[in-house]
């Protein structure tokens, strides 16, 4: 036995033309939060993983990058040159000479286990995102194309200036302060100012100071005349007819 439907409502003519346009008119009073692409350029954060960026100077061949990727798509070729030894009678060094640096970006995940592992600072984040190509060979990029890429790579944060110093930083700093105390202290010392001597016939500066503090010393209040009569004129009796 088929189960009664529950009655619908009579629908009102024009209802639904109604609410449309409700939809509309309140997304017309929102701020819109569509960028216009290509023609605006997106404001992106500056941790965006865009693409990697290689700053090859830094590079020292040492392949923990390629050997961490987990998709294996760094692909480096090098070789090896001797380096005549620094000093006299010195031993020739070999060192890693960087021939082929590249990305297959159609295999990268994004990882970032490779900027991570990179113990010589080589290779960054970059926010460029504008290397799509219609052919997917084309997505292995070589070393130039990764150096182009550094040159987007945005300058790293400010450091917390309530965070303690880098330990190079302070042995960096130690290091600077001891040798400007050694040339401070191996620097002629300047000449100490000679007195000018006293003319000839004239009595010395110490001396006249001694004379001069044991003058007596006139009181606060009282006269110059006062000071400069003679003891005996005040102790003289009294004439006759005064007090
Ligand atoms: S981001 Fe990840 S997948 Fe891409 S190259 Fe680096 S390690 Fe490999
Ligand atoms: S880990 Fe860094 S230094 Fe080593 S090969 Fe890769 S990019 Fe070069």
């Amino acid at each position: 036995m088929a189960e009664s439907l529950p009655p619908t409502r009579p629908r009102i003519p024009g209802s639904g033309l109604a609410k449309g346009l409700a939809v509309t008119l309140r997304t017309m009073t929102k701020k819109t939060v569509t960028a216009q692409y290509p023609d605006a350029q997106p404001d992106l954060p500056p941790r965006t993983r865009g693409v990697i960026g290689l700053f090859e100077e830094n590079c020292t061949v040492c392949m923990l990058c390629a050997r961490e990727c987990p998709d294996w798509c760094i692909y480096i070729d090098s070789h090896k040159e001797t380096v005549p030894p620094a000093a006299p009678g010195g031993r020739e060094r070999s060192r890693n000479v960087l021939d082929r640096f590249a990305i297959d970006f159609s295999l990268c995940m994004y990882c970032g286990i490779c900027i991570e592992v990179c113990p010589f600072d080589a290779l960054f984040w970059s926010p460029e995102f504008e290397y799509a190509e219609t052919d997917i060979r084309d997505l292995t990029h070589e070393r130039d194309k990764l150096r182009e890429w550094m040159w987007t790579v945005p300058a790293p944060p400010a450091l917390d200036p309530a965070a303690e110093e880098p330990k190079e930083v302070a042995a960096a700093r130690k290091t600077a302060e001891k040798l400007a105390a050694q040339q401070e202290a191996a620097a002629p010392q300047p000449a100490q100012p000679t007195e000018p001597a006293e003319p000839a016939g004239t009595e010395p500066h110490a001396a006249e100071q001694a004379r001069a503090a044991e003058r007596p010393t006139r009181p606060m209040g009282e006269s110059k005349q006062q000071t400069d009569l003679p003891q005996q004129q005040t102790d003289l009796p009294p004439q006759e007819g005064q007090e």
